[in-house]
Protein backbone atom coordinates (compact mmCIF):
# COMPACT_ATOMS: atom_id res chain seq x y z
CA UNK A 1 0.00 0.00 0.00
CA UNK A 2 2.72 2.43 1.04
CA UNK A 3 6.24 1.60 0.10
CA UNK A 4 8.85 4.34 0.87
CA UNK A 5 12.38 3.63 -1.14
CA UNK A 6 15.88 5.23 -0.60
CA UNK A 7 14.07 8.46 1.00
CA UNK A 8 16.62 11.46 1.64
CA UNK A 9 15.08 14.61 3.32
CA UNK A 10 17.29 17.93 4.20
CA UNK A 11 16.46 20.81 6.31
CA UNK A 12 19.11 23.47 4.79
CA UNK A 13 22.07 21.33 4.86
CA UNK A 14 20.80 19.32 7.84
CA UNK A 15 19.94 15.31 6.68
CA UNK A 16 17.24 14.17 8.91
CA UNK A 17 16.10 10.93 6.46
CA UNK A 18 19.07 9.23 4.93
CA UNK A 19 18.28 6.55 2.14
CA UNK A 20 15.29 5.57 4.56
CA UNK A 21 13.34 2.73 2.85
CA UNK A 22 9.98 0.78 4.39
CA UNK A 23 6.81 -0.50 3.53
CA UNK A 24 2.84 -1.00 4.72
CA UNK A 25 0.87 -3.30 3.48
CA UNK A 26 -3.01 -3.46 3.49
CA UNK A 27 -4.51 -3.98 6.73
CA UNK A 28 -1.06 -3.83 8.38
CA UNK A 29 -0.19 -1.93 11.58
CA UNK A 30 3.19 -0.80 11.54
CA UNK A 31 5.31 1.00 14.24
CA UNK A 32 8.08 3.25 14.02
CA UNK A 33 10.02 3.93 16.90
CA UNK A 34 13.13 6.38 17.58
CA UNK A 35 14.62 8.31 20.54
CA UNK A 36 14.07 12.68 20.62
CA UNK A 37 15.33 13.74 16.96
CA UNK A 38 15.29 10.21 15.41
CA UNK A 39 13.49 11.49 12.71
CA UNK A 40 10.17 9.90 12.75
CA UNK A 41 8.13 13.27 12.65
CA UNK A 42 10.22 13.60 9.37
CA UNK A 43 9.05 10.98 8.03
CA UNK A 44 5.82 10.92 8.46
CA UNK A 45 5.83 14.66 7.00
CA UNK A 46 8.00 13.34 4.02
CA UNK A 47 5.34 10.83 3.48
CA UNK A 48 1.89 12.91 3.27
CA UNK A 49 3.73 15.58 1.27
CA UNK A 50 4.62 18.24 4.02
CA UNK A 51 8.77 18.17 3.12
CA UNK A 52 9.49 17.22 -0.15
CA UNK A 53 12.77 14.26 -0.17
CA UNK A 54 15.60 15.25 -1.76
CA UNK A 55 16.25 11.70 -3.12
CA UNK A 56 13.94 8.59 -3.50
CA UNK A 57 10.68 7.59 -4.26
CA UNK A 58 7.54 7.27 -2.38
CA UNK A 59 4.61 5.28 -3.93
CA UNK A 60 1.18 4.95 -2.36
CA UNK A 61 -1.07 1.91 -4.18
CA UNK A 62 1.48 1.24 -6.85
CA UNK A 63 1.72 5.27 -7.83
CA UNK A 64 4.54 7.86 -7.35
CA UNK A 65 3.39 10.23 -4.85
CA UNK A 66 6.93 12.63 -4.20
CA UNK A 67 5.00 15.49 -6.01
CA UNK A 68 1.40 15.50 -5.03
CA UNK A 69 -0.13 18.24 -3.00
CA UNK A 70 -1.09 17.05 0.53
CA UNK A 71 -4.53 17.69 -0.01
CA UNK A 72 -4.41 15.57 -3.05
CA UNK A 73 -3.06 12.52 -0.42
CA UNK A 74 -5.90 13.54 1.92
CA UNK A 75 -8.28 12.47 -0.81
CA UNK A 76 -6.73 9.36 -2.03
CA UNK A 77 -6.91 7.81 1.48
CA UNK A 78 -4.21 9.10 3.65
CA UNK A 79 -4.62 11.20 6.80
CA UNK A 80 -2.36 12.61 9.81
CA UNK A 81 -2.71 12.96 13.33
CA UNK A 82 -0.26 15.05 14.17
CA UNK A 83 2.47 15.53 16.68
CA UNK A 84 1.11 17.34 19.48
CA UNK A 85 -2.61 17.17 17.80
CA UNK A 86 -3.33 20.24 16.90
CA UNK A 87 -6.94 20.84 17.82
CA UNK A 88 -8.31 24.05 16.82
CA UNK A 89 -8.92 25.31 20.80
CA UNK A 90 -10.89 27.62 20.36
CA UNK A 91 -13.48 25.76 18.26
CA UNK A 92 -16.11 23.14 19.34
CA UNK A 93 -15.51 19.67 19.20
CA UNK A 94 -17.97 19.58 16.91
CA UNK A 95 -16.62 21.82 14.52
CA UNK A 96 -13.51 20.69 14.66
CA UNK A 97 -14.53 17.16 12.90
CA UNK A 98 -16.34 18.77 10.31
CA UNK A 99 -12.99 20.50 9.15
CA UNK A 100 -11.41 17.51 9.23
CA UNK A 101 -13.69 16.37 6.73
CA UNK A 102 -13.53 19.29 4.54
CA UNK A 103 -13.01 16.98 1.43
CA UNK A 104 -16.34 15.36 1.65
CA UNK A 105 -19.61 16.79 0.01
CA UNK A 106 -20.82 19.43 2.78
CA UNK A 107 -24.06 17.52 3.08
CA UNK A 108 -22.29 13.84 4.14
CA UNK A 109 -20.29 15.84 7.09
CA UNK A 110 -22.66 15.76 10.27
CA UNK A 111 -23.68 11.87 9.67
CA UNK A 112 -20.03 11.39 9.24
CA UNK A 113 -18.82 13.09 12.29
CA UNK A 114 -21.56 11.31 14.20
CA UNK A 115 -19.88 7.81 12.76
CA UNK A 116 -16.75 8.63 13.44
CA UNK A 117 -17.42 9.30 17.47
CA UNK A 118 -19.09 6.36 17.92
CA UNK A 119 -16.11 4.74 19.61
CA UNK A 120 -15.74 8.05 21.58
CA UNK A 121 -18.49 8.53 23.12
CA UNK A 122 -16.54 11.47 25.31
CA UNK A 123 -16.74 13.61 21.98
CA UNK A 124 -20.51 13.15 21.69
CA UNK A 125 -21.11 14.10 25.33
CA UNK A 126 -18.65 16.90 24.76
CA UNK A 127 -19.12 18.55 21.01
CA UNK A 128 -20.40 21.96 21.98
CA UNK A 129 -17.44 22.30 24.08
CA UNK A 130 -14.47 24.33 23.49
CA UNK A 131 -11.75 22.05 21.99
CA UNK A 132 -9.09 23.64 23.90
CA UNK A 133 -11.33 22.72 27.08
CA UNK A 134 -10.58 18.90 26.44
CA UNK A 135 -7.49 17.03 28.76
CA UNK A 136 -4.59 15.84 26.35
CA UNK A 137 -5.80 12.02 26.00
CA UNK A 138 -9.44 13.87 24.83
CA UNK A 139 -7.77 15.77 22.74
CA UNK A 140 -5.44 13.32 21.49
CA UNK A 141 -9.23 11.39 20.34
CA UNK A 142 -10.28 14.27 18.99
CA UNK A 143 -7.40 14.36 16.77
CA UNK A 144 -7.68 10.81 15.78
CA UNK A 145 -11.38 11.13 15.15
CA UNK A 146 -10.82 14.18 13.04
CA UNK A 147 -8.74 12.14 11.00
CA UNK A 148 -11.31 9.56 10.37
CA UNK A 149 -13.36 12.20 8.84
CA UNK A 150 -12.12 11.63 5.02
CA UNK A 151 -12.31 7.73 5.98
CA UNK A 152 -8.63 7.27 5.32
CA UNK A 153 -7.40 3.31 4.11
CA UNK A 154 -4.10 4.62 5.47
CA UNK A 155 -4.19 6.61 8.98
CA UNK A 156 -0.27 8.18 10.45
CA UNK A 157 -0.11 8.98 13.96
CA UNK A 158 2.73 11.43 14.98
CA UNK A 159 3.33 10.71 18.48
CA UNK A 160 0.12 9.65 20.16
CA UNK A 161 1.03 9.08 23.31
CA UNK A 162 2.85 12.15 23.74
CA UNK A 163 2.07 14.24 26.95
CA UNK A 164 -0.09 11.83 28.05
CA UNK A 165 -0.51 10.11 31.41
CA UNK A 166 0.04 6.01 31.53
CA UNK A 167 -3.69 5.54 31.73
CA UNK A 168 -4.70 7.67 29.08
CA UNK A 169 -1.67 6.00 26.70
CA UNK A 170 -3.46 2.86 27.38
CA UNK A 171 -6.88 4.41 26.60
CA UNK A 172 -5.40 5.84 23.48
CA UNK A 173 -3.91 3.01 22.12
CA UNK A 174 -7.08 0.95 22.32
CA UNK A 175 -8.77 3.14 20.57
CA UNK A 176 -6.08 3.29 18.10
CA UNK A 177 -6.26 -0.66 17.73
CA UNK A 178 -10.12 -0.62 17.53
CA UNK A 179 -9.43 1.20 14.14
CA UNK A 180 -7.11 -1.22 12.69
CA UNK A 181 -9.26 -4.30 13.90
CA UNK A 182 -12.09 -2.33 11.69
CA UNK A 183 -10.14 -2.09 8.61
CA UNK A 184 -7.95 0.89 8.97
CA UNK A 185 -4.35 0.57 7.75
CA UNK A 186 -2.13 2.47 10.54
CA UNK A 187 1.28 3.62 10.71
CA UNK A 188 2.40 4.86 13.54
CA UNK A 189 5.64 6.44 15.29
CA UNK A 190 5.97 6.80 18.69
CA UNK A 191 8.94 7.38 21.28
CA UNK A 192 7.09 5.55 23.31
CA UNK A 193 8.63 1.56 22.46
CA UNK A 194 7.09 -0.85 24.67
CA UNK A 195 3.21 0.87 23.39
CA UNK A 196 4.46 1.01 19.97
CA UNK A 197 5.98 -2.42 19.49
CA UNK A 198 3.00 -4.14 21.87
CA UNK A 199 0.51 -2.21 19.27
CA UNK A 200 2.41 -3.22 15.78
CA UNK A 201 2.38 -6.15 13.91
CA UNK A 202 5.92 -5.62 12.25
CA UNK A 203 8.35 -2.38 12.72
CA UNK A 204 11.34 -0.39 12.07
CA UNK A 205 13.65 1.39 14.90
CA UNK A 206 14.77 4.85 12.80
CA UNK A 207 18.27 6.30 14.97
CA UNK A 208 19.69 9.34 14.24
CA UNK A 209 17.72 9.56 10.58
CA UNK A 210 18.78 6.03 9.40
CA UNK A 211 16.76 3.04 9.76
CA UNK A 212 19.06 0.96 12.56
CA UNK A 213 16.64 -2.51 12.59
CA UNK A 214 13.29 -3.60 11.68
CA UNK A 215 10.97 -6.94 11.87
CA UNK A 216 8.17 -8.37 13.35
CA UNK A 217 6.93 -7.79 16.85
CA UNK A 218 8.57 -10.61 18.51
CA UNK A 219 11.65 -9.89 16.50
CA UNK A 220 11.83 -5.82 17.62
CA UNK A 221 11.22 -6.76 21.42
CA UNK A 222 13.74 -9.46 21.01
CA UNK A 223 16.23 -7.58 18.91
CA UNK A 224 19.33 -6.09 21.12
CA UNK A 225 19.06 -3.02 19.62
CA UNK A 226 15.52 -2.65 20.90
CA UNK A 227 16.33 -4.10 24.41
CA UNK A 228 19.26 -1.64 25.04
CA UNK A 229 18.26 1.72 23.59
CA UNK A 230 14.44 1.39 24.34
CA UNK A 231 12.65 -1.43 26.54
CA UNK A 232 15.68 -1.10 29.24
P1 LIG B 1 10.70 14.08 18.27
O1 LIG B 1 10.17 12.86 18.88
O2 LIG B 1 11.49 14.93 19.21
O3 LIG B 1 9.69 14.87 17.49
P2 LIG B 1 11.61 12.97 15.79
O4 LIG B 1 12.17 11.59 15.77
O5 LIG B 1 10.23 13.15 15.32
O6 LIG B 1 11.81 13.58 17.22
P3 LIG B 1 12.29 14.96 13.84
O7 LIG B 1 11.39 16.01 14.41
O8 LIG B 1 11.88 14.31 12.60
O9 LIG B 1 12.61 13.86 14.93
O10 LIG B 1 13.73 15.62 13.64
C1 LIG B 1 14.80 14.96 12.99
C2 LIG B 1 16.01 15.89 12.93
O11 LIG B 1 15.70 17.00 12.10
C3 LIG B 1 16.42 16.45 14.28
O12 LIG B 1 17.81 16.56 14.30
C4 LIG B 1 15.79 17.82 14.30
O13 LIG B 1 16.52 18.71 15.10
C5 LIG B 1 15.85 18.22 12.85
N1 LIG B 1 14.76 19.12 12.49
C6 LIG B 1 13.43 18.86 12.63
N2 LIG B 1 12.70 19.91 12.17
C7 LIG B 1 13.58 20.83 11.72
C8 LIG B 1 13.46 22.12 11.12
N3 LIG B 1 12.27 22.64 10.87
N4 LIG B 1 14.60 22.76 10.79
C9 LIG B 1 15.81 22.22 11.02
N5 LIG B 1 16.01 21.00 11.58
C10 LIG B 1 14.91 20.30 11.93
Amino acid sequence: MLKVENVCTYYGQICALDNVSMMVEEKEAVSVIGANGAGKSTLLKTIIGDLRPKSGNIQLSGKSIIKEKTFKLVSRGMTLVPEGRHVFPLLSVWDNLLLGGYTLPAKDRQQRAEEVTEPFPILRERKDQQAGLLSGGEQQMLAIARAMMTKPKLLLLDEPSMGLSPKLVFEVYDKITELHQQGTTILLVDQNAEMAIDFCSRGYVLMAGRLAGQGTKNALKESEIVQRSYLG
